[in-house]
């Protein structure tokens, strides 16, 4: 018979937020494992995708102390401003780095080329085992562990673990098999993904342009392309998505204007549904859900997976210390001190999020008149500008090290703790 391998971790789902806590947890003295369905390098991997990341600083900060940010950057843009408008009417906010002092609010990166950078090396990691293909079917939790079973080609059947994290995704599996609760939000809306080349240069500019359909976003990527985030009712993504190059690319330069001249080619299309899943409860015994897992965003403000990184940041830290420290990685009071650590931030970017989608998603005149007057003030007012920006830059988290890119490893000796 088979032994059960017995590991302290178990991250289920290798996507992008399974993969930097893998990552972030390589220096710690924890035994982890990590199973994933789809393996990093096959074309088909679902969170390695066509997407790019509008990047936090926090996040480039925590990538940069993973020493994942070099094989990064070379296709990373710098976010030089933000440009947001509503169509059609009056109201403009632009958001300058160097207003901030900075020299870049952020940086957009390809999905492709994060999780390239998040895999390479994970299967020489020493502290970790990858199990890929490795679908998780079935999970049994007992006082001192949990036991999960597997399904692919040479992997173990079951795995026994202190502590299980489920970072398996919006249709979480281990959620579903634990019958937790969920709230849920369907927006109506999906989200057309895309790249495209317009006819002058982005200048690093990222525009957010409110339309009656919903926000359309363009960001600034390497080579002058720009990554189109196109949010629409779904019926009509539908009809969009079955338009042909020519057709398609007429309708987006109606709906976001010529402020980058015209739209000259565009890629290939995706359409993802949009909604808010929201876990009231993250831990449920010795399994605690990460990423979306745990909350799905709205990509209108660009915070998901920055969001989810503070997370994985704060949980390393306190996964690191625990085992230093030769305690129990599952035990109720490590996941709850978690949990309670996370909440302030979450609320306040779920709030955020939510907030503009249904703002500027409503056809309601005096809100629309509200909205517009809130721009205009935005561009105004240097102090409200200011707050729009810190928040939406992940800076008004108190900030585990990894987000300010410090390494795991020195917490206890070099006084920065
Ligand atoms: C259109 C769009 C644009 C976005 N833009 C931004 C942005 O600009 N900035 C930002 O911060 N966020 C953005 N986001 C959000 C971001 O994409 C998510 O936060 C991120 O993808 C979440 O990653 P994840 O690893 O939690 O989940 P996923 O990406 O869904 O990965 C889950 C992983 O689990 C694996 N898996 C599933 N089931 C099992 C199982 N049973 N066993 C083993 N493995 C399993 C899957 O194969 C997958 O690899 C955007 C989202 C969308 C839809």
């Amino acid at each position: 018979m088979q032994t059960m391998p017995e590991v302290d971790v178990l991250i289920v789902g290798g996507g992008l937020v399974g993969a930097s806590l893998a990552r972030a947890l390589a220096g710690s003295p924890l035994r982890i494992a990590l199973a994933e369905a789809v393996p990093p390098a096959d074309p088909g991997q679902p969170s390695f995708d066509d997407r790019s990341t509008a990047l936090a600083p926090t996040s480039r900060r925590l990538f940069q102390a993973l020493g994942r940010w070099s094989e990064i950057a070379p296709e990373a843009a710098p976010i030089r401003g933000i440009h947001v408008s509503d169509q059609g009417r009056f109201g403009v906010t632009r958001l300058r780095a160097s207003d901030e002092g900075l020299e870049t609010l952020g940086h957009v990166a390809p999905n492709r080329v994060l999780g390239r950078a998040l895999a390479a090396g994970l299967e020489t990691q020493a502290n970790l085992h990858l199990y890929a293909p490795a679908r998780v079917t079935e999970v049994e939790q007992s006082d001192a562990g949990v036991r999960v079973g597997l399904d692919g080609d040479a992997v173990p059947e079951r795995i026994h673990a202190r502590l299980v994290i489920a970072a398996d995704g919006s249709r979480s599996r281990l959620r579903k098999r634990l019958g937790l609760a969920l709230t849920e939000r369907d927006y109506g809306q999906s989200g057309i993904v895309a790249n495209v080349a317009p006819a002058r240069d982005h200048g690093g500019w990222a525009y957010e342009r409110f339309t009656r359909e919903g926000p359309l976003a363009v960001l600034p990527q390497t080579g002058g392309r720009c990554a189109l985030v196109w949010t629409m009712n779904t019926e009509r993504a539908d009809a969009v998505m079955a338009l042909d190059d020519d057709a398609c690319l007429a309708q987006l330069q109606q709906a976001f204007g010529y402020r980058l001249g015209a739209f000259v080619r565009l890629g290939r299309r995706q359409a993802y549904p949009l909604q808010l899943l929201r876990m009231p409860r993250r831990v449920a015994g010795r399994v605690l859900f990460v990423g979306n897992a745990a909350r799905t965003l709205h990509p209108v403000a660009g915070q998901g997976f920055n969001l989810a990184l503070r997370d994985v940041a704060e949980l390393a830290e306190r996964l690191h210390a625990v085992a230093c420290a030769g305690g129990d990685p599952g035990a109720a009071g490590v996941l709850h001190d978690y949990e309670r650590a996370r909440q302030a931030d979450e609320g306040r970017v779920v709030a955020l999020t939510d907030g503009l989608v249904r703002l500027f998603s409503n056809a309601n005149p005096f809100l629309a008149l509200g909205r517009n007057l809130g721009l205009l003030a935005m561009d105004l007012l240097p102090t409200l500008r200011r707050e729009f920006a810190h928040q939406a830059m992940g800076r008004r988290a108190r900030l585990p090290r990894l987000s300010r890119g410090l390494p795991l490893q020195m917490m206890v000796d070099d006084g920065t703790s």
